[in-house]
């Protein structure tokens, strides 16, 4: 049954492409012949490396950390010996410093060097490395910590996972149910909020009951429609509590804090553990011969990834890191899995869900202002952008695009409407726009 209270604007229903993994239990992916740590897997200062070539590390143990606020350390997944450390390109696209290593033979992978800070939670989520699982990267800290005159009276996690082809956080709350229940209460308790509601959207079925057996006193279980971009924050935020988040200010102001399932659980994990964030669940599917959710090291190769995943099969047009709407388009397969790779998806030629190379006019259709759920209009966005309008865009509220990717994907003459948009958004950002 469906209960969530409030329907966003626009939004679109792709076909979802789930089947094929949202059945499959997670299964270990073994430890490639080498790993890459980037040195910045998330927003903000990336790190600076703390180890030499030549040393000896062991699982868990810091590689990377930087005394800026918005920034997470980052741990080797592995024990080994660091074999390098320089620029390698990333499922971004952009070269980011990185520590390679070259893993010792005996792996205990349920041992690592657990992460003991003086301090309170917050200083221990830190410490763990913990960033936005969903794909967004955000230092979990921040967000656990808002400004003091914000009160948080709501946890929302998102199990909504309404990108198509991705099930890993599906897969998380059928088998991990306890884990994400845990993490939202450790939120809750630091945040002091009142109220804890995990959302999840109409199509996961098993994750609710899942999630329903293990619930606590406290903590309520939403199941929203299936419609994208559910678990985008704005618009999660005015599904559960009927709110928008005003113009310029954080959703925080709406006195909710958003947070991914797998961020819960990894948040759990370090507090009662000490564990640090060193691999995740990554969904691999598409075009390749053994769809799976792949519990991965992070730093593995995505071409490992995918040799284990069976290797790719026909005639794929590309692979893309995160969901076909909102993830990026991989110029190599030698990139790392971060700690924001929540899926890698082969798409054959003909199935790609939005418009990544097209250069067609606009015939003034009006879909994508109708689509948008932040009520922009992506045409003359888009128009603004690629003309270097920066100015124009901005008065155009560029800022609060989003960057769902559904004004892509309802363009009949597949304009790269995001990737033009985007552009004009980081221009803006630049600028100091809020
Ligand atoms: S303009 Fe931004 S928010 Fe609107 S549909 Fe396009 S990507 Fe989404
Ligand atoms: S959907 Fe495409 S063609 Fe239609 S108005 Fe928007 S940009 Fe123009």
């Amino acid at each position: 049954m469906v209960v969530g209270n409030a329907r966003f604007r626009g939004g679109v229903h792709p076909p979802e492409r789930k089947e094929a993994t949202s059945g499959l239990a997670v299964t270990r992916v073994p430890v490639p012949s080498r790993l890459v740590i980037p040195m910045s897997q998330h927003l903000g200062a990336p790190c600076a490396p703390v180890v030499a070539v030549g040393d000896h590390v062991r699982r868990g143990q810091l590689l990377g950390d930087v005394s800026a606020m918005v920034s997470a350390p980052v741990h080797a997944s592995v024990s080994g010996t660091v074999s390098a450390i320089g620029p390698v390109l990333t499922t971004g696209g952009t070269r980011v410093a990185a520590v390679t290593i070259q893993p010792d033979e005996e792996q205990d992978l349920e041992a690592y060097v657990a992460v003991v800070v003086e301090g309170d939670d917050r200083d221990r989520v830190r410490a763990a490395g913990i960033v936005g699982m969903g794909g967004a990267t955000f230092p979990s800290v921040v967000k656990l910590t808002p400004p003091k005159d914000l009160a948080i009276e709501t946890v929302l996690l998102n199990g909504c996972e309404c990108e198509p082809y991705l099930t890993c956080d599906e897969r998380l709350m059928v088998e991990s149910p306890e884990r994400v229940v845990a993490g939202a209460q450790h939120i809750r308790d630091i945040v002091g909020a009142k109220r804890v509601v995990i959302a999840v959207e109409a199509n996961k079925p098993a994750a609710v009951e899942a999630l329903k057996a293990h619930t606590q006193e406290g903590v309520e279980i939403e199941v929203l429609p299936t419609r994208y971009p559910q678990g985008a924050e704005k618009q999660l935020i005015y599904a559960i509590l009927g709110k928008e988040v005003p113009h310029g200010a954080l959703p925080a102001a709406t006195g909710a804090l958003v947070h991914n399932v797998a961020t819960a659980a990894a948040i759990a994990d370090a507090l009662e553990h000490g564990k640090p964030l060193m691999e995740r669940i990554v969904t691999v599917t598409g075009a390749v011969a053994r769809p799976g959710n792949y519990r991965v090291l992070i730093g593995t190769l995505v071409s490992d990834l995918i040799e284990f995943a069976g290797g790719l099969v026909g005639d794929v047009e590309r692979v893309i890191a995160g969901g076909p709407m909102t993830g990026q388009a991989l110029a190599s397969l030698d990139v790392p899995v971060t700690k924001g790779t929540s899926g890698i998806v082969a798409l054959a030629k003909g199935v790609a869900a939005r418009a990544i190379d097209g250069d067609q006019p606009c015939i003034r259709c009006g879909r994508c202002p109708e689509a948008c759920p932040m009520g922009l209009e992506p045409y003359i966005l888009a128009t603004y952008s690629g003309k270097r309008m920066w100015d124009a865009a901005a008065e155009r509220n560029v800022i609060d695009c989003i960057e769902c990717g559904v004004c892509s994907y309802v363009c009949p003459t597949k304009r790269p409407l995001l990737q033009l948009i985007r552009l004009g958004k980081s221009a803006a950002m630049s600028k100091g726009v809020k």
